[in-house]
């Protein structure tokens, strides 16, 4: 290994990039100061030159890109100082925004001034000399202002001295992978990890996008399961190592459709011990709010946020630090097979998870489209509404999923990137609602107030916004033999048997265990929104 690999080595070791950001204003060792190159695809390429200088990036982008050829002049216009935060951002800058593009970490390392010890001077004066010891590039470089530089975008040239590290011919575009993850621009904009707000204070504006590889949930084994069957009305239940006091287990919370058996209290503790392989990914570090029917859903149920002093110890919870007096401040957060178990022995029929995770819960992860049919809507119409979205979308090239609500309407669900705000998926929604609108007018009302929409079918836009929900993939609805709310492939808007309250939680387990969930592989995509 040489001095200089060592070097960048130990360098390294001592700073992980990718988890720890430089404070603001601190500095390297004397003679250590860190260089960066950003290759970056903005409206035209470009490559970023960032010199750390006395608590800044000082940047030329070098639309060329820097090389060891010591024949090269590059163009290298001086632009603004970055933040030091900015040194080892790699991903996307959303569209529309300075610099809107992906970008990828092209070279790192350190880099020491030449024939001066006062760089920001030398800068000043217009010619500045420097060594760089990067992965790709080495060497004596010379930084020089053209004469002819305007003040605002000054143009400068950029050279390699014919050195040991001079390679005449060397081109950047034949070393086209990041020297931080290993990847090329066009894989970085695929699957960006993260994203720069620049309308954010530095510290703040580098936002992951990757989701932490989401956790698997196993269900309850055969032998918990018997001995939750065991049980008499009331009884302690041990699963997955907490107990639970379980209560009026063979109460009646659904009638059955005919000519099927009422659902009851065991059959729901059993469904959602059994569905949290599925269920789970949607609930999981998110606030919900559930709605209970603890005398069954022929009764009215209400709406319970709140997490009431008896809940087990171990069940995790949010505290919302911007409720007002009087608001829920303690949400319960719904990660494990426990957990659901013990919301439906509160007889918490519906689930309803917060469309935000923790710990920004201003900050959507799904878009929801909400096909909410009127009195006068047939299912025929809610699927003519359905099919023009699949087009819309597909003709976007965004990708999402269909769900019945088992109960009359249909959902669309679609995953966001981080970084976008409820008022963005709000409008964007609504966009595309309206354009759907316009095309079959007479299926569709705007009115707001129910009685004045004629029984027509809205396009409800509304529900993307904090702490408004919809219900949770697989969670139960108030209804006969206990419908399901069920994510379908698209192609399943053409299965003449497709109903919205086609599968209850007698039939869903049979369903996933066959064709598992079509909407698993969208939970946590990263997806741009396009503009509109
Ligand atoms: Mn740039």
């Amino acid at each position: 290994m040489s001095d200089q690999q060592e070097r960048l080595k130990t360098y390294r070791a001592k700073r992980d990039f990718s988890v720890t950001a430089e404070p603001a204003g601190a500095t390297s060792p004397v003679g250590q100061s860190r260089f960066v190159v950003q290759r970056h695809r903005a409206r035209r390429l470009h490559y970023d030159l960032r010199l750390e200088v006395a608590g800044v990036l000082v940047s030329w982008a070098v639309p060329k890109g820097p090389t060891l050829d010591p024949k090269a002049r590059q163009l290298a216009v001086h632009v603004e100082d970055h933040p030091l935060e900015y040194f080892d951002f790699e991903g996307i800058i959303p569209k529309g925004e300075y610099g809107g593009g992906d970008v990828i970490v092209w070279d790192w390392g350190t880099w020491q001034p030449a024939e001066t010890d006062d760089p920001a001077r030398a800068i000043e004066r217009g010619e500045l000399h420097f060594d760089l010891h990067g992965e790709k590039l080495a060497g004596r470089f010379v930084l020089v202002r053209r004469d002819d530089a305007r003040p605002g975008k000054e143009q400068w040239l950029l050279i390699h001295k014919n050195d040991d590290h001079a390679r005449p011919g060397w081109d950047p575009e034949d070393h086209p992978l990041s020297v931080k993850t290993g990847r090329t621009n066009d894989e970085v904009a695929a699957a960006p990890e993260s994203l720069w707000r620049s309308d954010k204070p530095a510290a703040e504006a580098a936002v992951a996008l990757a989701p932490e590889r989401a956790p698997v949930w196993d269900p309850p084994t055969a032998e918990e399961l018997a001995e939750l069957d065991a049980l008499g009305s009331d009884g302690r239940w041990v699963v997955q190592g907490r107990e639970l006091k379980l209560t009026n287990l063979d109460k009646v919370l659904f009638p059955g459709r005919d000519p099927e058996p009422p659902v009851t209290k065991r059959d729901l503790i059993r469904y959602h011990a059994l569905i949290a392989p599925f269920m789970l990914p949607y609930l999981a570090d998110r606030p919900v709010n559930s709605h209970r029917y603890p005398d069954g859903v022929d009764r009215p149920g209400f709406w319970h946020k709140e997490v009431p002093s008896h809940a087990p110890e171990w069940l995790s919870r949010w505290r919302n630090e911007e409720a007002d007096p009087g608001e829920t401040q303690w949400y319960a957060v719904i990660d494990s097979v426990p957990a659901l178990v013990w919301l439906a022995n509160f007889a918490a029929v519906e689930l309803h998870p917060w469309t935000s995770k923790l710990p920004d819960v201003h900050q959507p992860t799904w878009a929801l489209i909400d096909i909410d049919p009127g009195s006068a809507s047939s299912f025929d119409d809610v699927l003519v509404l359905a099919r023009l979205y699949r087009v819309a979308l597909e003709h976007l090239r965004v990708d999402a999923m269909p769900k019945v609500t088992g109960q009359r309407g249909l959902q669309i669900w679609v995953p966001v990137r981080g970084g976008y705000t409820f008022a963005d998926t709000r409008a964007w929604v609504e966009k595309v609602s309206r354009a759907i609108g316009r095309t079959v007018p007479e299926l569709v009302s705007w009115e707001w107030q129910k009685d004045r929409r004629h029984g027509l079918a809205r396009l409800d836009y509304t529900q993307n916004a904090i702490n408004k929900t919809l219900v949770a993939p697989f969670s139960a609805r108030p209804a006969a033999s206990a419908p399901v709310s069920v994510p379908i492939g698209w192609d399943e808007l053409q299965d003449p048997e497709l109903r919205p309250d086609r599968w209850t939680i007698r039939t869903v387990l049979d369903r996933v265990s066959s064709v598992g969930d079509p909407l698993a592989p969208l939970i946590g995509r990263a997806q741009e929104l396009p503009a509109l």
